[in-house]
């Protein structure tokens, strides 16, 4: 059994162990670190207190075009997906192992990228980052193929293939875990990966393409390129030898993915996009502690730098004063402070000027004519510019900016509705579809609801729960594709016919 972890207990001691921390910080190409073509690199400023925690590789198109290579050549010779099942199985085991051996280090790693309080990237982000490729890892034997009904004479075999090389562009909010939604049923079914991490997150990124590779993944299956996303991200969704992009990040973005597969090989692309969730409240809906207490944590979870963010309340106007006031008496017990500090349940935001752009937009709500009913300042008193308070802004009408952009930040915004079919039109007033929360007592209302609103996940009475046994993604401008579950493992695969007859 293994022995139960001790980390770090306080503010002081995270400071300590960041201070000798030596991440890897060049590329990762056919088994070996390696700097750019260019030998160019570039300050990663971690927003925890401002400071450079590593000069990093800055990748171009010759070092996709090298990642790429190594890439096709692992998956031609078929040193991975030519193993026996049982064989990938038990390499992606000591993975998963080894990335919850490391938890420690990798959620350091993470919360010196992305400013996200240590007490999650230790409890959730590096955790989930392990259990979802053991959850993959069992796939390995346990996809079958299928025999398709004929006649007497002929066979019809449908064969699962794996695609080739897949191109893994992700964002910075849940680096780890959506590296691991990528890497586990890609891996799985036996193709070979290019990661580009976020330019803001690249660190946790190397550390686990060392994992892998300490854990028997065949040089060239996983390789990652650091970088920015027109020098390196662009190359890889441009490259004729790429089968498939999975992207994860803004809806702007992932339709310069689209363009990208169009203009170069017709490579498959998978989306997970952005959000602007909406929690429809109906007055029956109960204790309104608990609602409130759900809507807080829905937004301000990881300073509301998550792609299904409740961040749009829709509720009925006679309970709104007093589910307002609920949600900022919860908001108020989430205790904002340095990153570092195991007690800080939210921290600071990826990049000061993200944290400008979030103030940037609760200034356009006030100007708009919402009132600001709590938070909207920048807290002065921690590091590097980079934490803005919980905020809520209420009065929020539907054609206003905060009420259709994705601020991904801790904002939220607060609408009323008068009738059910109001509430429904207001919650698909939205380019977006990856989430939304129903809350009634009533099942029968929250059956109609749920079906009437267009988003890939609709919880009731509840926000944010999931497990990897569930699918994630979008409708409309949310994307296209889902991670999780088995249903992800057939976007990274093909089916082949294989007609034999015995005439
Ligand atoms: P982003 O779109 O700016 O960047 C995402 C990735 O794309 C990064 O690796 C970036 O370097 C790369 N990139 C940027 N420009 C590129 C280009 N021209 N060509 C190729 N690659 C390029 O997103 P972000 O700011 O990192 O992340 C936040 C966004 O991600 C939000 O919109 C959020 O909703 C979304 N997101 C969605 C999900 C989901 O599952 N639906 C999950 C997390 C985040």
């Amino acid at each position: 059994m293994n022995k139960p972890a001790v980390f770090p207990a306080t503010r002081a001691d995270w400071e300590a162990a960041a201070s000798v921390l030596k991440p890897e910080a060049s590329h990762f190409i056919d088994g070996a670190f390696v700097a750019s073509r260019s030998g160019e690199t570039f300050a990663k400023v971690s927003p925890v207190d401002g400071r450079v925690v590593a000069e990093v590789a800055a990748g171009g198109a010759a070092d996709v075009d090298r990642a790429v290579a190594s890439a096709r050549a692992a998956f031609e010779d078929g040193r991975w997906r030519g193993l026996e099942p049982k064989q990938r199985k038990a390499v992606l085991h000591r993975f998963a192992d080894l990335v919850r051996a490391h938890t420690q280090e990798l959620a350091l790693l993470e919360t010196l990228d992305v400013g996200k309080p240590i007490s999650d990237s230790l409890a959730v982000d590096a955790p989930f980052a392990a259990d979802c490729i053991q959850y993959y890892a069992e796939f390995a034997d346990k996809l079958v193929d299928e025999i398709a009904p004929t006649g007497p004479a002929d066979l019809a075999l449908i064969r699962r293939e794996p695609l080739g090389v897949v191109g893994a562009i992700v964002p910075w909010n849940y680096p780890l875990i959506i590296t691991a939604w990528k890497l586990g049923p890609a891996l799985v079914a036996g193709n070979s990966v290019v990661l580009k991490p976020a330019e803001q997150s690249p660190l946790s990124a190397l550390l686990l393409a060392r994992l892998a590779a300490d854990a028997g993944l065949p040089d060239g299956v996983l390789n990652v390129v650091t970088g920015f996303g027109e020098a390196a991200g662009a190359p890889l969704a441009l490259h004729g030898d790429v089968d498939m992009i999975t992207f994860t990040g803004s809806t702007e973005v992932g339709k310069l993915m689209l363009e990208a597969s169009a203009r170069s090989n017709m490579k498959r692309v998978a989306l997970e996009c952005g959000g602007k969730s909406p929690h429809v409240v109906l007055a029956d809906c109960g204790d309104l502690d608990a609602v409130a207490s759900g809507i807080a944590w829905g937004i301000f979870y990881n300073q509301g730098e998550t792609c299904h963010a409740g961040s749009r309340v829709i509720v009925d106007a006679r309970i709104k004063d007093a589910l307002v006031e609920k949600i900022a008496a919860h908001a108020a017990t989430i205790t904002l402070g340095h990153a570092l500090d195991p007690a800080s349940r939210m921290a600071a935001l990826v990049e000061k000027r993200h944290a400008d752009r979030v103030l940037d937009y609760v200034a356009i709500g006030v100007r708009e004519g919402a009132r600001l009913a709590l938070g909207g300042r920048r807290a002065d008193d921690l590091p590097g510019g980079s934490y803005v308070e919980a905020t809520i802004l209420d009065g929020v009408q539907p054609e206003h900016r905060v009420a259709r952009e994705e601020i991904f930040g801790p904002v939220l915004t607060v609408l009323t509705f008068d009738d059910e079919a109001d509430a429904v039109r207001l919650a698909n007033d939205s380019i977006y579809g990856l989430a939304a929360a129903v809350w009634t007592r009533d099942m029968g209302k929250a059956h109609r609801l749920s079906s009437a609103i267009r988003a890939g996940t609709v919880w009731v009475n509840c926000y944010d729960r999931s497990s990897l046994a569930t699918p994630f993604g979008g409708f409309k401008q949310s994307g296209f594709g889902r991670d999780r579950s088995p249903h992800a493992i057939d976007k990274y695969m093909d089916f082949k016919t294989v007609w034999t007859h015995f005439g």
